[in-house]
């Protein structure tokens, strides 16, 4: 295994080594690369090259002038010597590190090169040649606090640039804001009083795993200081605007499927074109939020631990003066409105004020997530049953009617990875659930990162400590999901990524023009 570094050579010593008649694009790049790594001083050896050939093409990006000051270019043959006379006297001048430049050495040189620096414990990098480097480098992504480094273990740097590249794209551009005031937001949550640590940290996660990424840079930090305390109203700037040329408004509850574009409703994506104000839900994932047109004006449930109910009055208030000053409100849920999303008191509140609420369904999580991870959830001969459980009761409480175990059902827990440590054994002592009943997590279904893990009941507390879930995520049990995979009788679970980038494939253009 080498070492993969993303280089901060603080006071190192290092050598270049190259023999090449002309100046390449990699020579350029090490020295920006190492002067910029904070070195003691960086050592060109060329025979070939002048000073001021070399110094007439680095127009590259070192930070600071300065550093010019430790580049040294020595115009000569490297010899083996130079490894130990030109370092730092602290470490009786023997290089700290070294790089081999150029790929037309002989290879019967950097085999000399490669094991005296072994015999003399430098890092020693070979452009090109992973058999004779002892370190990597990292292809790093810096954007102010936010650094990346990505290393395909050798298999080509231009792979990892690729990488590099799609992965900055899929960057929000606020990206640092987002860091900044997520660590402020952490700072007031940590300094808060009233909540315990457990408390705490659930208020985080609950603003960092499931707000749509664009906005967590826009969170007021002051609002949610008074979010902790007391609810304050913010009123969307439609509602103070004048613009206004509906006479009577409408309001819409709107399933926005469960994550992925390809699993929105056309109806869904025409109701959303044809708003004037949308009400989200924080779940609802950044995908679908950055289908809405900029005119379009976003409001964002504050629902947090401890300020869901007050989150919801002030959505459906916000709601019921937008549909008075005659606006079409959205209010788009995840997955299917009325599956665990409180969709039929939003209905109630706007029918109690007079509204006729239009409901268009989404595909609902547990729907999607089965047919993802492989499990038929009806099959002939194994299950003619399907049940959507919630892991959360009333105030936070386990459920109290939790099923009685039927070996013909395919029961899907929603909101019950947290909670499973304190359900499993009631399922499994009281209900009779067999220990070896087959069961899969699967997290993020439809969104590019889904992933499902397969065990087995007994196995499943177990499973959900281990891993490091990524939200939202629920549970499928019964013996369905054994249909199409098994696990091996010793095995205690596996780990499937199952992401796809679906949404790469729609021509989300077309389909809007085809919608107009
Ligand atoms: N109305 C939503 C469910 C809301 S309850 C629907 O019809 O899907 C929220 C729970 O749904 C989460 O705790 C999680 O258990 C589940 N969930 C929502 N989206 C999911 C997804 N993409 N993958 C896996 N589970 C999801």
């Amino acid at each position: 295994m080498k070492i993969l570094a993303q280089l901060d050579t603080s006071d190192e010593s290092i050598i270049l080594i190259d023999n090449s008649n002309s100046v390449s694009k990699n020579l350029i790049n090490k020295i920006s690369l190492t002067l910029n790594s904070n070195p003691n001083k960086v050592i060109l050896i060329n025979p070939n090259l002048s000073q001021s050939e070399i110094l007439s093409k680095l127009d590259f990006d070192i930070k600071n002038l300065s550093q010019l000051s430790k580049l040294e270019i020595l115009n000569k043959e490297f010899e083996i010597n130079d490894l130990l006379n030109l370092g730092r006297d602290l470490v009786k001048k023997i290089i700290d590190r070294v790089f081999i430049i150029s790929s037309n050495f002989e290879e019967s040189k950097i085999i000399e090169i490669y094991q005296n620096c072994l015999i003399n414990r430098i890092p020693i990098n070979t452009y090109n040649s992973s058999k004779y480097s002892t370190f990597t480098l990292l292809s790093t992504y810096n954007n102010g606090d936010l650094q990346i480094g990505i290393t395909t273990n050798l298999h080509g740097c231009k792979m990892s640039s690729r990488l590099k590249r799609e992965l900055i794209k899929s960057i929000p551009p606020n990206i640092n804001d987002i860091i900044l005031n997520v660590s402020n937001l952490r700072n007031l949550i940590n300094s808060n009083e009233i909540l315990n640590k457990k408390e705490k940290l659930k208020w985080l996660s609950q603003i960092i795993d499931y707000y749509p990424l664009n906005e967590l840079g826009k969170i007021s930090i002051d609002k949610l200081n008074n979010d902790l305390n007391d609810l304050v109203f913010k009123t969307p700037n439609s509602l103070n605007s004048s613009i206004n040329n509906k006479k009577i408004g409408k309001i819409s509850l709107v399933g926005s499927g469960p994550g992925s574009i390809s699993n929105l409703t056309i109806g869904a994506l025409n109701s959303i074109y044809e708003a004037d104000l949308i009400l989200a839900d924080k779940l609802v994932p950044q995908e679908i939020l950055n289908l809405i047109p900029k005119n379009v004006e976003i409001f964002i449930a504050r629902k947090f631990p401890g300020n869901a109910d007050n989150a919801q009055d002030e959505l459906l208030k916000i709601g019921l003066e937008a549909i008075e000053k005659g606006l079409n409100v959205v209010r788009l849920k995840q997955g299917d409105p009325y599956i665990f999303g409180r969709g039929g008191e939003e209905y109630l509140f706007f029918q109690n004020h007079g509204y006729k609420v239009n409901v268009l369904c989404g595909l609902s999580s547990p729907f999607v997530a089965t047919i993802n991870a492989g499990i038929p959830t009806t099959h002939r001969g194994v299950a003619d049953q399907i049940m959507i459980c919630t892991g959360v009761g009333r105030l936070g409480k386990i459920p109290e009617n939790l099923p009685l175990f039927e070996s013909k059902r395919t029961v899907i827990f929603l909101m019950s990875i947290k909670r499973i440590v304190d359900i499993l054994p009631i399922l499994i002592n009281e209900k009779q659930w067999p220990s070896n009943l087959p069961v899969a997590i699967v997290e993020r279904a439809s969104c590019g990162d889904e992933r499902v893990i397969r065990t087995r009941l007994g196995n499943l507390a177990d499973v959900c400590n281990k891993i490091e879930s990524r939200p939202p995520g629920l549970i499928v049990t019964g013996w369905a999901c054994d249909v199409y995979t098994k696990l091996n009788d010793n095995e205690e679970f596996r780990i499937i990524e199952t992401g796809v980038s679906l949404d790469d494939n729609v021509d989300l253009e077309k389909i809007v023009t085809l919608l107009k």
